[in-house]
């Protein structure tokens, strides 16, 4: 692994958890009280086919051809969970949003690990792309200033949460980190 992959998994790794912490504070009590799971062995299967999740996480041999990384106490991947794990939020979520910015910043919140890894290798996302040679190839300045960017987010949307304040320069940063719809 070459330094700059080095370099960027610590601090991808350090988004994600505070990534997970966040998402925690926000949606745990809906989350945690909730009889669907929509967790699904699908995506657990992303965390062991990605050469890059698989050097975040370091995991592949805890996965269980039925559960997936599913336990009865919830997730067993403490990172290295590919980013669609953050990203969904079941509709019960954005009705007890009090507006719709707020829904909005949520979307945004779980969108921060993809636009980390978004275009590593053409339209391909870092979690998407196969072997870790190719890992090695890629153009970590660019991937770098994109985390950057969602650490830089993420901090602006821990400051909301607390304050409830959004001042507009820090609104129009968030509304660069493109939405999935
Ligand atoms: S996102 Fe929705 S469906 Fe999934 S665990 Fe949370 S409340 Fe339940
Ligand atoms: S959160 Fe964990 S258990 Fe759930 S789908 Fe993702 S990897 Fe699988």
């Amino acid at each position: 692994m070459n330094t700059d992959l080095k370099t960027y998994i610590e601090r991808y790794t350090e988004l994600e958890l505070d990534l997970r912490k966040l998402i925690g504070r926000l949606s745990g009590t809906l989350c945690g009280e909730c009889t669907r799971c929509c967790c699904d062995i699908i995506h657990c299967k992303e965390a062991i086919k990605s050469p890059f999740l698989k050097l975040i996480h370091r995991q592949a041999d805890r996965f269980d051809d039925r559960e997936g990384f599913l336990s009865a106490t919830g997730c067993t991947l403490e990172q290295g969970r590919p980013s669609v794990c953050y990203e969904y939020f079941c509709d019960d979520h954005f009705y007890h949003q009090p507006d719709d910015l707020h829904a909005e910043i949520l979307k945004i919140l779980g969108a921060l690990l993809l636009h980390a890894t978004r275009n590593a290798q053409g339209n391909t996302a870092l979690e998407d792309i196969k072997t870790e040679e190719e890992l090695d190839q890629l153009d970590f300045l660019r991937l770098g200033k994109q985390l950057e960017e969602s650490v830089l987010a993420i901090g602006i949307i821990r400051a909301f949460c607390r304050d409830g304040t959004l001042p507009e320069p820090a609104l129009k940063t968030l509304r660069q980190i493109q939405i999935e719809e």
